[in-house]
């Protein structure tokens, strides 16, 4: 029998009443593991009536609980990951020491969150006129959903539902379908961290289940992450459904080498950054610009380092893992046929890989194209797979022009020497996160993190400050304590005094 994974609902498994379910693969077998529930409107109402009721006690539970819970998490999770990094390597694909990787960028988020108490402070103005103070009161916003892709299964969901619990939000969590099991995983060990039943809920789906939560009247705030047109009919949907909606989309990331960078540094980083986790990230790097009087000794390193790379079996230590599907490695590995008849060169072609696991995986091997027009859909589409493009260009302004005319704005690096190049850049740059001789720049958990333009929708980006702006509402208090020496009528605008 396949095992079925249910949804965690009110501290439990449940399996709800639909009876739709979506295949679980083990994509470096090609094998399905497990069938995953998707849920319907009516499960998805139930999971929001559990969360509204687990919201009434624990919007009023003081700081130090709170923070307390935050704390043993953290300390179960540091404990455990080698068994979390198990089940996403088994899902996703990712090798292990990148999927650690993805747990500890996701516990940073865990750790900001234990400072709680301060981050929902609010402020206080004393006398803003004779005996009256001014204050702000930091609150839960209420029960709120999160929507996660299928490239972070575990970094993605703690980036939410970390601060929202924190900041007294209940949560439903809608994990992808694709690798769902984390989402229980870190579910049952919030319980186990002495989080109340409700408060955290997993509810497994696709689109009806996304639907439901988007409509739904007591779901207050969305938090989302997957591709673009996804994330702009959720900005869309729930706003118009009057939600608070942050809305992440999707990514081509530029990495622009100016002539005096350390070519060396340029290559690993480029390779690093292009083909970890077989490029299933948002902020890899899919384009290098390089100017014409260095690209080809890039070009030559960064094939040279390519050539050392072992694809394989997450579990066997190679460098980088198969891709999530068939159907995505097939249409990752259709954009050779684009690049050949758009007249790119195919430097390094991934297809003829040699693989360290078993042939029925998603395999795809580190792809090199140069040349690449910026015409063409190689270089306008979000691949999304190991795929690296080279665009080579005259020199700075041509670079900067590219980067900027792109529909999306997540990531970008400048490699230069030069101090002054690069201070420019930043400045100059329509991109959320830049990095300067740093290729994969995702800011720490106490900084937020969020693209412009088609990367995201919405004014709030995810985790630091914006993470627990999002997840509270504020209230300003005018307060005055009556006094003898204040009386009489006066019907004009309030003034100081
Ligand atoms: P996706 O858009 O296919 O799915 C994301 C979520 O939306 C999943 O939970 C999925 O079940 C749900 N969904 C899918 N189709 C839907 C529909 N028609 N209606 C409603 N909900 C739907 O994305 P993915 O393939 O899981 O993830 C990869 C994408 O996510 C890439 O584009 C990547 O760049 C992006 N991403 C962005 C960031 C970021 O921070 N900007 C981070 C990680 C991933």
């Amino acid at each position: 029998m396949t095992e079925i994974l249910d949804h965690w609902v009110g501290g439990t498994t449940w399996a709800g009443t639909s009876e739709r379910t979506s295949p679980v693969f083990n994509p470096a077998l090609g094998t399905v593991q497990k069938e995953v529930r998707l849920a319907s409107t009516a499960d998805v109402a139930a999971a929001v009536d559990v969360a509204s009721d687990a919201l009434v006690a624990w919007r009023d539970s003081s700081i130090s609980k709170r923070t307390a819970v935050m704390f043993a998490f953290r300390e179960l999770l540091n404990a455990r990951k080698q068994e979390l990094a198990e089940i996403l390597t088994s899902e996703h694909g990712k090798v292990i020491s990148d999927a650690l990787g993805e747990i500890a960028r996701g516990m940073e988020v865990v750790e900001f969150a234990c400072g709680l108490g301060h981050l929902t402070k609010g402020a206080y103005s004393e006398n803003v006129s004779t005996g009256i103070d001014v204050y702000s009161l930091k609150q839960p916003v209420g029960v709120v959903g999160i929507i996660s892709p299928f490239n972070f299964p575990a970094m993605v969901p703690l980036w939410f539902f970390s601060i929202a619990i924190a900041a007294g939000n209940a949560v439903i969590l809608k994990p992808s379908e694709k690798d769902p099991t984390a989402a229980n995983w870190m579910a049952a060990l919030m319980k186990e961290a002495g989080l109340p039943d409700g408060v955290l809920n997993v509810v497994h789906g696709d689109k009806e289940s996304v639907d439901a939560l988007l409509q739904h009247p007591d779901v207050r705030a969305i938090s989302f992450v997957g591709s673009t047109p996804i994330a702009k009919y959720v900005y869309e949907t729930a706003t118009s459904h009057g939600k608070r909606v942050q809305a992440l989309g999707g990514a081509k990331n530029h990495m622009l080498v100016l002539p005096d960078a350390d070519l060396d540094l340029a290559a690993d980083a480029a390779v690093n950054a292009g083909f970890g986790s077989a490029g299933e990230r948002c902020m890899a790097i899919s384009v290098v610009l390089a100017v014409d009087s260095v690209a080809d000794t890039l070009v030559e390193k960064v094939s040279e380092r390519m050539a050392t790379l072992r694809t394989g079996d997450g579990t066997r230590g190679c460098d980088m893992g198969p891709l999530i599907t068939k159907v995505h490695r097939d249409k990752v590995a259709s954009y050779l046929d684009v690049a050949a008849s758009d007249g790119a060169t195919v430097v390094v072609d991934g297809r003829d890989v040699e693989v360290d696991g078993d042939p029925n995986g998603f395999w795809l091997g580190p792809t090199l194209i140069d040349d690449v027009p910026v015409t063409s859909s190689v270089y306008t589409d979000e691949i999304f797979g190991p795929v690296l493009s080279i665009v080579r260009i005259e020199g700075y302004e041509q670079g900067l022009d590219i980067i900027n005319s792109s529909l999306y704005g997540n990531g970008t690096a400048i490699f230069t020497n030069d101090g002054g190049a690069a201070r420019r850049f930043q400045h100059e740059v329509q991109v959320g996160m830049i990095g300067i001789n740093v290729p994969i720049p995702v800011p720490v958990a106490y900084h937020s993190f969020g693209g412009w333009k088609a990367s995201l929708f919405g004014d709030a980006k995810a985790y630091g400050p914006h993470g627990f702006d999002f997840f509270t509402a504020e209230k300003a208090v005018t307060s005055r304590w009556l006094d003898p020496s204040h009386g009489g009528l006066n019907l004009g605008f309030p003034q100081h005094d």
